[in-house]
């Protein structure tokens, strides 16, 4: 026996959680012969805050949640797992504020003929001082939000937003997750690219992760991606024991 077989069958792995992260590497181990052991504290559901809820009949996700990837290998794992199942959905997704809708990822154009002059001149100015006089120390997602759209905007859309869908003061969020989240899209490329062409946004989407406008969407929610990987991971002999918390 080689030495990767005799890792093979000594190693067993317990993983805590059955959230994507948990669930997928279970997946993976289970298909190289690698038992494996699945603690999941919700009695009911797994997927983690990608799970898809029962609520008498009818399914709620308790996140949107966009399919979409740069890794091929995601994608494909996605698709091995649910095949047709996995739908591709246009995206459309507005911000409500002072009773005008503004596309987000924002247009810049757009953006500002909503705000109105004087708020628009005080957004650029506001942007104009930040790349003036940059913050020292970029360690939050306001502190990253803030060098590179300015504060004004910041407070107008970025805060509010970031703080209702996660649940978090923008303050305790890593400026990593900032660029990566929004990667890409500069206030004053897409004012330019706005004033010499108006497909210029559609065009970056290629390339700018936040702007996609299309994106794969499980049929009945993202946690039918966890409930089903969650099955293949039992039919290879992986156990799943939910309402188990780990102390
Ligand atoms: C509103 C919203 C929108 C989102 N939109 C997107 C999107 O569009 N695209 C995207 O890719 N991502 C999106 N995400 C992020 C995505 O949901 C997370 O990145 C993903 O769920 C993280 O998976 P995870 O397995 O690391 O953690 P979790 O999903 O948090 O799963 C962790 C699991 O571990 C369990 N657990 C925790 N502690 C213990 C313990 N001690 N013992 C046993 N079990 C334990 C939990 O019950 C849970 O089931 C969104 C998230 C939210 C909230």
């Amino acid at each position: 026996m080689d030495s990767r077989n005799l890792i093979r069958h000594k190693t067993q792995v317990v993983c805590i959680g059955a959230g994507p992260a948990g669930l997928t590497a279970s997946y993976k181990l289970c298909q190289n012969q690698i038992p494996v052991v699945i603690l999941e504290t919700n009695p009911i559901y797994v997927g983690g805050i990608s799970r898809t809820v029962n609520y008498k009949g009818y399914l709620f996700d308790i996140g949107g949640h966009r399919f979409f990837s740069k890794s091929q290998a995601v994608e494909d794992f996605w698709t091995e797992i649910l095949g047709d199942e996995m739908l591709t959905r246009p995206r459309k997704s507005r911000i409500f504020y002072k009773n005008k809708f503004f596309d987000y990822p924002l247009k810049a154009m757009q953006a500002l003929l909503n705000l109105g002059i004087l708020e628009s001149i005080l957004c650029v100015a506001s942007y104009i001082e930040s790349k003036l006089f940059p913050p020292k120390e970029i360690r939050s997602f306001e502190d990253w939000v803030c060098k590179n759209f300015g504060k004004r905007l910041y407070s107008i859309f970025f805060k509010t937003y970031t703080e209702k869908v996660w649940g978090m003061s923008c303050d305790e969020i890593s400026a990593d997750w900032a660029s990566q989240r929004i990667k890409g899209l500069s206030l004053s490329k897409a004012i330019i690219n706005s004033l010499i062409s108006p497909n210029a946004n559609q065009d970056r989407a290629k390339v700018t992760k936040s702007l996609i406008n299309s994106f794969r969407y499980p049929r009945k929610g993202p946690g039918q991606m966890w409930e089903v990987t969650a099955e293949r991971i039992k039919e290879m002999g992986g156990k799943l024991f939910m309402g188990t918390h780990v102390c």
